[in-house]
């Protein structure tokens, strides 16, 4: 099955972009997923093909019209169409790897991208748009939180990743940040591997590799231990 996302943006030009290149390059020639960019310009009506207006209420900047994007949506998911509809925007759920991997096991996903100051909110309610942001900034387009997003989802899409088990592994999948990684020389700049990983012993090398795991998520991101915690009850 092909994982299909259809990105609503005023700038195609920007996709694939980076996901044109490596693993979600070589996943999207294989028809693993497909891209379809859609210029929502093309969905203006009048002559200069507006897409944006002064904000009701007043104030900075420019805002997207509902009806030109309702038009963009509703061609890009006509009735029927499972996939989630999602707005990249900052005032979103927090993007998490949980979300990531339910993206990753549907059918695709209809991204908008915002520009400007955002979208009209009627826009936002009458089509039930999923707000998504990528984290506590501010970009000046919805493009690379889109690029984002894909790219964490491409990567999980069934024989994306040469090895599976590499992503179990990974931070956030078991809740905790991943253990320190090192590779050969032995010794670098007076720097050694910890002998522990050289020993041979792989029930010590995990023990090893679950405490530092604990330790460093207890330091960076206690926040992470809280959450399981509650969730787990
Ligand atoms: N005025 C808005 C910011 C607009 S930024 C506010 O203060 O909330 C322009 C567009 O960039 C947004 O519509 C959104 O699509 C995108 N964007 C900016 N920051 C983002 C983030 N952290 N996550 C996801 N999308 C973001």
């Amino acid at each position: 099955m092909t994982f299909k996302a259809s990105v609503l943006t005023l700038y195609p030009e920007m996709f694939p972009g980076a996901l044109g290149l490596s693993l979600a390059g070589r996943a999207l020639e294989a028809g693993t997923w497909s891209l379809d960019a859609i210029q929502i310009r093309d969905f203006a009506t009048d002559r200069h093909r507006t897409v944006d207006d002064t904000p009701a209420g007043g104030g900075a900047g420019m805002v997207m019209r509902a009806d030109v994007l309702a038009r963009a949506i509703d061609h890009a998911s006509p009735p029927g169409d499972a996939r989630p509809r999602l707005l990249m925007s900052p005032r979103g759920r927090p993007l998490t790897q949980a979300r990531v991997r339910d993206l990753a096991a549907g059918p695709g996903a209809v991204i908008l991208c915002g520009r400007f100051e955002g979208v009209d909110q009627r826009v936002i309610d009458a089509r039930e748009l999923e707000e998504v942001s990528i984290g506590d900034f501010i970009l000046s387009g919805g493009e690379p939180a889109a690029l984002v997003l894909l790219d964490a989802v491409v990567r999980l899409l069934p024989g994306v990743m040469g090895n599976a088990v590499s992503g179990e592994e990974e931070s956030f999948e078991n809740g905790l940040l991943e253990h320190p990684h090192y590779t050969r020389p032995q010794e670098f700049e007076g720097r050694e591997i910890p002998e522990v990983l050289t020993s041979g012993n792989h029930k010590k090398i995990a023990a090893w590799r679950r405490e530092q795991s604990e330790a460093l998520t207890k330091e960076r991101r206690p926040d992470l231990l809280e959450n399981e915690r509650t969730e787990n009850g």
